[in-house]
């Protein structure tokens, strides 16, 4: 049947695929996007970074309006309250929103958006349940990833639950146990800490936010703990059981944690379970991950894939990179993601963000770096947004000065961390950085002191 040909078939309408999918029809491809799920927006805006997002800001505001802060501005609002199903259904429409306009995107690019759960099934064909065969010259896989658990721990969605539940509860629970310090656990940590909940968070290792900078992180923690998370690090979650209505966390060689919710934040598994991947020969790794090519081609011909599916950092943007990488190189035969320069943003109040090497790293490679760090409570905007917490920091080749890490806990550090990317993806010294005419009051002069104090000459510090 004609209408069911196609040059590109994109499995998932994640960041990713949605993304792969437009750019292949934007390149003349005959391109559909098959998405088993009623809307397209995949993990990242179902059920990840766009729900949290909307959660981290409402109760953003919700606590500067309970915890008076406002009151030195002159500000008094009465008795600050919040209605938690409200706020869930607010979220909810920002979702329904978002995801509407990635179909209204399919339709101005052409693109066929099939509803349905597809499955490799021989050299150029896709079946999709319930809606017969396509066929396509090629096939890409972009189906995400789903919280991965720990031994002796099983979500049900109820007591012990993933981030997918814990972005829709419509009560704080009095007690949250949070196993894992990464992204998640201190994302959404955050937002039930402000909406009344204890939170303690249970993190293996010695220190949290793993694989970001280490001072960033250690002066993170300060901050988290002044705004009432409990970290109990070294601390190695053995299981989980539940009794009467309660969860008891066993911790490796520590007495048990009883409380009345846990979530699981200790990583994503990428989702390749029924796609009939070894009938295709299609090869996973060890860690189920699928093997590609740097032109994103996995082990069978024709049959390619991108994002948390493949190895490299579990985000979005990054997964986005992948896509547009991947159909380009297909139609012109160029196209390349630079691995070392996907900045990562932890949204929390304040934000953490990070692109490049990390100082560790720097210093386990041997390599001479000058350092550059500009805080916060220097910065004039900083002031009088009353948001003085955290620092810039700008880590320098010693030899050439070209910029090869930077690290920020602050305000916006999220959307500062864009400057510090192009600078870097264009090869820019701190030199450079310094000598760029910044804006009066912003909060990106912190960048650019933090560039000046690689050479010891910050102005405001
Ligand atoms: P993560 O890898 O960031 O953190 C998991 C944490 O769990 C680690 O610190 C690890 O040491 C700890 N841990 C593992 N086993 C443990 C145990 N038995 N006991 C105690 N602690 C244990 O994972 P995440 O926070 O679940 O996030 C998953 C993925 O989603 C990440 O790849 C992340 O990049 C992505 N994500 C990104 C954002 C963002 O960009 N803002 C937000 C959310 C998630």
């Amino acid at each position: 049947m004609a209408s069911k040909e196609f040059d590109l078939v994109v499995i998932g309408a994640g960041p990713g695929g949605y993304t792969a999918a437009i750019r292949a029809a934007q390149l003349g491809m005959k391109a559909a996007c098959v998405e088993k799920e009623e809307r397209p927006g995949g993990t990242c805006l179902r059920v990840g970074c766009i729900p949290s997002k909307a959660l981290l800001e409402a109760t953003r505001i919700y606590s500067r309006l309970k915890d008076g802060s406002l009151s030195k501005w002159g500000l008094a609002v009465g008795e600050a309250r919040v209605d938690v199903p409200a706020m869930m259904r607010q979220k909810d429409r920002t979702v329904e929103t978002l995801a509407r306009g990635i179909e209204a995107l399919f339709r101005k690019n052409g693109v066929t958006h099939i509803r349905g759960t597809a499955r490799l099934t021989g050299t150029g064909s896709v079946e999709v349940e319930g809606d017969g065969t396509l066929q396509s010259r090629r096939i890409l896989i972009a189906t995400g990833s789903r919280p991965a658990t720990i031994p002796g721990v099983r979500p049900d969605g109820d007591r012990v639950c993933t981030s997918s539940e814990a972005l829709s509860w419509e009560e704080a629970p009095a007690h949250l146990a949070v196993i894992g310090a990464g992204y998640i656990g201190l994302e959404l940590g955050s937002v039930w800490s402000r909406l009344g909940s204890k939170v303690t968070v249970l993190e293996y290792l010695p220190r949290i936010l793993p694989g970001m900078d280490a001072e960033v992180a250690a002066e993170a923690r300060k901050v988290f703990e002044k705004q009432g998370l409990e970290f109990r690090l070294e601390s190695r979650v053995s299981g989980v059981s539940c009794q009467e209505g309660r969860a008891i966390v066993h911790l490796q060689g520590g007495d048990d944690l009883e409380c009345d919710r846990v979530l699981v934040a200790t990583g994503r598994a990428p989702c390749t379970d029924g796609l009939g991947l070894e009938e295709a020969g299609v090869r996973v790794d060890e860690k189920g991950r699928i093997a590609v090519d740097d032109a994103f081609q996995t082990t069978a011909r024709d049959i390619y894939a991108i994002g948390d599916v493949i190895p490299g950092p579990m985000l979005a943007h990054k997964a986005e990179e992948d896509g547009v990488a991947c159909v380009e190189r297909m139609a012109t035969g160029y196209g390349h993601v630079d691995y070392s320069l996907i900045p990562g943003v932890v949204y929390t109040d304040p934000e953490i963000a990070s692109v490049g090497w990390t100082e560790e790293e720097l210093k386990e490679q041997g390599r001479d770096y000058r350092k550059g760090v500009f805080p916060f409570k220097a910065n004039s905007r900083a002031r009088c947004t009353d948001a003085t917490e955290g620092f810039v920091k700008v880590l320098a080749d010693a030899r050439t000065d070209r910029v090869l890490g930077v690290h920020i806990l602050g305000p916006h550090a999220g959307d500062l961390i864009a400057e510090a990317t192009a600078a870097m993806t264009f090869g820019a010294s701190s030199e450079d950085i310094a000598r760029t005419c910044h804006a009066h009051p912003t909060l990106a002069e912190a960048f650019r002191e933090a560039a000046l104090a690689v050479d010891g000459r910050a102005i405001n510090f």
